[in-house]
């Protein structure tokens, strides 16, 4: 098994536990171990919520290059009226980007998903039901979960996905047991347009533009944000990445450039994750949480 910070923390609350159980007698010590309870419980849940903290294993939240690129990400669809827009934008604006599919989506509309993967996008695992409370799934269903979303998404569009971006991008250690367990790596994001809020475009471009920074991975939607919205909004973003001199890749891409010594036929090795005896490490040393 392999050690992450989840572990050194139950460690260091069980140390101080035992430590305040020793050297304090009646209400001080229930006081202080009340206290260590939450404090413990607290940075374990914000662990659950912020993938970069690594509470609970690597999360690719960003790729450590020099290169002036970004990947955009976006989450939810495949969504029969915003995601033929976009696809169209992406086409005139001349990038590729990846989609986290939602299993059950790619199997309402294989047409769609087909697509994306024909004009050249990456199609990763977003869930089969993107339930909200997914990772409070048990170890059996989140596995059958995963594992359902894999085979959709590889029975239409032929290719397995190698990342799985959890729902919400909320982790525990059985959302990172299970995705080792399929071969999936953990994806999270380096900003977030929060583009389903009714926010001009011009907030949620400049939401992405202020965390600009070599390797970042955006996240947007093309699933349940209207094409009026996001279009714009996607527009504007590529104006300030283009002004700025950057270049959008797919992750697979993104990755492969980071680390040239990975590249081959095919740029979706340099994601393939690389199990070591513990099964949770990852190959994409590029990854940054
Ligand atoms: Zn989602």
């Amino acid at each position: 098994m392999r050690l992450t910070r989840y572990h050194l923390l139950l460690g260091a609350a069980l140390v101080a536990g035992v430590l305040i159980a020793g050297l304090f007698t009646d209400a001080t010590r229930w006081v202080l171990l009340g206290l260590l309870c939450v404090l413990a419980s607290s940075c374990a849940a914000l662990g659950v919520s912020v993938p970069r903290w690594r509470m609970f294993g690597q999360s690719l939240c960003r790729v450590r290059t020099a290169e002036k690129a970004v990947a955009l990400t976006f989450d939810d669809g495949p969504d029969p009226e915003t995601t033929p827009a976009l696809l169209a934008l992406l086409a005139k604006r001349g990038v590729r980007a990846t989609f986290f599919c939602v299993g059950s989506r790619v199997a309402r509309f294989p047409a769609l998903a087909l697509r994306l993967v024909s004009e050249g996008h990456q199609v990763e695992n977003h869930s089969f039901d993107h339930r909200r409370l997914t990772n409070l799934l048990s170890t059996a269903r989140l596995r059958a979960d995963l594992a359902r979303a894999q085979r959709a998404i590889g029975a239409v569009t032929g290719q397995a996905p190698r990342l799985f971006r959890p729902p919400m991008c909320l982790t525990n250690p059985r959302v990172f047991r299970v995705a080792a367990e399929l071969g999936l790596q953990i994806t999270a994001c380096s900003a977030r347009g929060w583009d389903r809020r009714p926010d001009p475009p011009e907030s949620i471009a400049w939401r992405l533009l202020r965390r600009l920074e070599p390797g970042a991975v955006f996240l947007l939607h093309d699933g349940g944000v209207p094409a009026r919205r996001l279009l714009p909004a996607v527009d504007l973003l590529l104006d300030g990445l283009q002004a700025s001199g950057y270049r959008c890749l797919r992750l697979d891409e993104l990755a492969a450039s980071a680390n040239p010594h990975l590249k081959s036929a095919d740029p979706r090795d340099s994601l393939r994750p690389s199990h070591d005896s513990n099964g949770t490490d990852f190959r994409g040393r590029s990854a940054d949480a």
